[in-house]
């Protein structure tokens, strides 16, 4: 158990939704978590950056927004879930819902209950096996998607960079008990650390095991180092443990990006490397078309599969200049029709429980009976057909092919 300081505060927001679906975690209602600050204190974590403002000594000090569950209650008895379905996040980049301060004070589990009303799809991220105690709330959920981030195998290279989570025999552990339970699941396989956890031997064992242990998906990434206190602790880590990598990480990340990528020369052929070793095992490399469709509406399937094509295509060092304009007029078309939904007294009723996401799925649908309406949509022909054969057939893309199956 981590030690840490706690400071209660009340959460101010509860249940809220975007205008367009996150495509990384593949959620329409924003991510929510009772926790700020996080005693996994991972060596990576981005939540020091100074962009997301989280007070106080990192892996120690600890807000605890002790009324979310209230909150959420009763954003649900005021209907804010009505109207429009789709997943809602668990989690953040600067907490683990999961983390040691859970056991202590239930909020996660408690979140969670006051969800379930809802009706709507879940996901979680985590790096704890705490997850395991609630999969007996999580199976009222419609639909779950278990997500936990693994990025080596080894226990030691664990132990430098992630000190505070599960170990990761009991993260592979997470992901073959969700599977039992009929949950979706995957991996989130980043950030690989350079000269650490992004080495063939570390990537070939962390893919394997992980494929093992039944996940859906390994979502591989790289590191950031944002300038400021997350790229000063870093180094400081890697000054006292591997003082040897320090020349190459000021070489890698001496650019000093804000966004803290790091030189894209040597990454890139990397990552090509990552998502074709997972091609080779028939391993999507991000959350498949095939489960965020359980997850959201088809509309938003749609903005999620598109962004998710961008970056497959660009992977494989295949141009996508036009999906990425066919994507923006996708998504410009989409969130423009919401807003108008949204601002119209829209009855809702048990047999129309979702009629702002009924009204859109309707619309797109109408859309791809009609070549020219889809045309038009996308400026693209091949991907308005494309799109229009997956609507109508009820199939997937499938990622490791890029081509269409049977749903
Ligand atoms: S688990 Fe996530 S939020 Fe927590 S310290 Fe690690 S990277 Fe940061």
């Amino acid at each position: 158990m981590n030690s840490y300081q706690v400071r209660e505060i009340e959460a101010k927001t509860g249940l809220s939704r975007a205008a367009l679906p996150d495509p990384f975690f593949t959620c329409l209602y924003r991510s929510i978590s009772p926790y700020r600050g996080c005693t996994n204190n991972c060596a990576y974590c981005d939540g020091r950056a100074e962009k997301y403002f989280v007070e106080g000594e990192w892996g120690n000090d600890i807000e605890v927004r002790t009324n979310v569950a209230r909150r959420i209650s009763e954003d649900i008895d005021r209907g804010v879930h009505l109207r429009e379905s789709g997943s809602i996040g668990t989690g953040s980049g600067i907490s683990d819902v999961y983390q040691d301060v859970e056991a202590e004070y239930g909020l996660t589990r408690q979140t969670l209950q006051a969800l379930v009303p809802a009706g709507l799809p879940v996901c979680i991220l985590t790096k704890n096996a705490l997850v395991e105690r609630d999969y007996d709330i999580l199976s009222r959920f419609p639909s779950v998607l278990v997500m936990t981030t693994i990025t080596t195998v080894d226990p030691d290279l664990s132990n430098l960079l992630e000190p505070g989570a599960s170990s990761p025999q009991q993260r592979l552990g997470i992901v073959s008990s969700a599977r039992e339970r009929g949950f979706s699941t995957g991996v989130m396989a980043m950030p690989l650390c350079p000269f650490l956890t992004d080495t063939p031997e570390n990537t070939h064992a962390l893919f394997t095991d992980c494929a093992k242990a039944g996940a859906q998906f390994i979502y591989p990434g790289s590191l950031t180092l944002r300038p400021g206190r997350q790229k000063e602790h870093y180094f400081k880590i890697l000054t006292e443990k591997n003082p040897s990598l320090v020349q190459r990480y000021t070489q890698l990340y001496g650019e000093n990006r804000q966004s803290g990528m790091p030189r894209l020369e040597p990454i890139k052929p990397l990552m090509r490397q990552w998502n074709d070793a997972l091609r080779t095992m028939n391993m999507p490399s991000l959350i498949p078309h095939s489960i965020f469709k359980k997850h959201l509406s088809l509309c938003d399937t749609v903005f999620v599969l598109l962004c998710h094509m961008d970056s497959l295509y660009a992977h494989r060092g295949i141009a996508t200049d036009a999906l990425k304009r066919a994507t923006k007029r996708y998504a410009t078309w989409l969130s423009d029709q919401r807003t108008q939904l949204r601002r119209k007294r829209i009855r809702v009723s048990p047999s129309d429980p979702f009629p702002i996401t009924r009204t859109l799925d309707d619309e797109l649908r109408y859309k791809a009976t009609k070549a020219e309406l889809m045309y038009a949509l996308f400026d693209n022909e091949r991907l308005a057909h494309l799109i229009s054969s997956l609507i109508l057939n009820d199939s997937v893309f499938d990622y490791p092919s890029l081509s269409q199956m049977p749903g």
